[in-house]
């Protein structure tokens, strides 16, 4: 299968030469025809799966004949009709600015990357433009770019939210509506801005939506909002990270874990790395110390200014920072290719996160290593990832970094729920390995998992991270 296969415009096809992408992925493979002839979707695929461009380049082939088929330049923006108002002596007034596609994100660095890469695939075409609407960034600036009229919103829900319900946004001619991760959107509590978006949007439009998976709540939500859609699984090796080389080591106290950190951070096979903490306040006081240590590291998490995150992000894309020290929220949708270790300085407080972080290493078909620093206690939480993910973690001991207390215990009786012989395709504990079982003894550190609600950002409120 190649690109030219799926019969896309060749504005498009020049960029993805440009881009250095030779044939889809299989997500690519499968959305874009059924997207083309204006199909709703229902995907489940993984971020790394290629799933941007598989909403993105049907989208802007579309965008392409249309403004083939305009003779005539297309007609003034909503700011060119305010001056001409201006000029006429009439009062001046911001009009709507009226997106024809809109992609929904649960986070803002995740809003940037879709943005940036419609900006690649979209470089031979001279009449789309796509911004970003997102929280943390000044009002006044947003109002510059919606005046631009774009065709492309790439929006966070609680500030599209905002910008509607001031009149700066009219959805009356969207074509295309995009919920990109949408699982994720649903357990940040974005679920009754979601439904207040979509009921803005026409009934003719368009609606694709990506999620991780499509049981449950999320599921619901999209057969509600989808018209006779084109369902899609993708899941299989993307949810497994095939490709992603899983360890747990066990430590026995914050100096153990730290010396064992400093000693795997100086692996000569890493490239770039993330540290994930459970915290914001320790993703600072990491970053500081690995810093202190000689490392060129940096703290991302929701307390810090989008100009911050930003700066760190381009500091982590040019590789002037080597460990990014974030929580799980900041970390979402990093696609850094160079990222070759993930480390779980704290364990996630839900499975699935575990998932999500790991997928920052092993990007695009590359290979990664992700780490797991695990008191004795936590040994339950390894476990409820391994029944997540129907993987067993082997567990490596380093001499010198011994744990004091063996988790030599056999594995086989922790055969996790619902996991079979075979599933866990290169993840097992190879024979010799050591393996655990302890029993869950009362938690000295470390985050166990949480059950309740989630919050936006670790350690905060939904809001506290600022998405208006
Ligand atoms: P995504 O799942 O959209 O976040 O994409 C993951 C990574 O794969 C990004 O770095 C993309 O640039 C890259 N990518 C997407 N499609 C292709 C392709 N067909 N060939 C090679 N790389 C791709």
């Amino acid at each position: 299968m190649t690109f030219e296969a799926l019969g896309l415009h060749t504005s498009v096809l020049k960029a993805l030469t440009e881009a250095g992408y030779t044939k889809p992925t299989s997500v690519q493979a499968q959305a874009v025809p059924a997207a083309l002839e204006g199909r709703d979707l229902m995907v489940s695929s993984q971020t790394g799966s290629g799933k941007t461009a598989a909403f993105m380049l049907p989208a802007l082939h579309k965008f392409a004949l249309a403004s083939e088929q305009q003779d005539a330049p297309l007609g003034k923006t909503p700011n060119q009709e305010a001056q001409s108002a201006r000029s006429r002596g009439d009062r001046p007034r911001f009009k709507a600015a009226q997106p024809k596609m809109l992609v929904l994100t649960p986070t803002r660095e995740l809003a940037l990357q879709v943005t940036n890469a419609t900006d690649k695939y979209g470089s031979f075409m001279k009449r789309v433009k796509a911004v970003s609407i997102l929280g943390g960034m000044p009002y006044p600036k947003q109002m510059q770019l919606l005046a631009k009229n774009p065709e492309i919103l790439v929006a966070t829900p609680g500030r599209l939210i905002d910008h509607m319900e001031s009149g700066k946004i009219d959805f009356s001619q969207l074509e295309i509506l995009v919920l990109d991760e949408a699982d994720r959107m649903l357990d940040m509590g974005f679920i009754d801005d979601i439904e207040k978006i979509v009921d803005a949007t026409p009934e003719t439009r368009q609606t694709m939506l990506f999620s991780a998976t499509l049981d449950g709540v999320v599921g619901n939500m999209a057969k509600r909002i989808t018209k006779n859609p084109l369902v899609i699984q993708i899941a299989g090796s993307a949810t497994k990270h095939e490709n992603i080389s899983q360890r747990v080591h066990f430590v026995d106290d914050l100096s153990h874990k730290n010396r064992l950190l400093d000693h795997l951070l100086r692996d000569e096979t890493m490239d770039q790395a993330v540290v994930f903490t459970a915290t914001k306040r320790d993703a600072d006081t990491i970053a500081d110390r690995l810093n202190i240590a000689g490392f060129a590291a940096a703290a991302l998490h929701g307390d810090m200014h989008q100009g911050a995150r930003n700066r760190t992000l381009d500091g982590m894309r040019r590789g002037q920072v080597r460990v990014l020290v974030a929580t799980d929220v900041a970390a979402r949708g990093i696609d850094v290719p160079a990222i070759t270790h993930v480390f779980n300085y704290d364990l996630p407080k839900f499975p699935e996160d575990y998932v999500h972080r790991i997928g920052r290493t092993g990007r695009a078909g590359r290979n990664g290593v992700a780490v797991s620093l695990v008191n004795h206690a936590e040994s339950m939480n390894v476990k409820r990832i391994e029944r997540f993910t129907k993987q067993l973690i082997p567990v490596d001991v380093i001499e010198g970094f011994e744990p004091k207390r063996s988790a030599s215990t056999a594995r086989s009786s922790a055969k996790p729920g619902g996991w079979k012989p075979g599933d866990n395709r290169g993840n097992a504990a190879k024979p010799g390995q050591r393996t655990f079982s302890k029993p869950a003894a009362p938690r000295k550190e470390g985050g166990g998992f949480n059950k309740g609600p989630r919050t936006g950002d670790t350690g905060g409120a939904r809001r506290s991270y600022g998405d208006r």
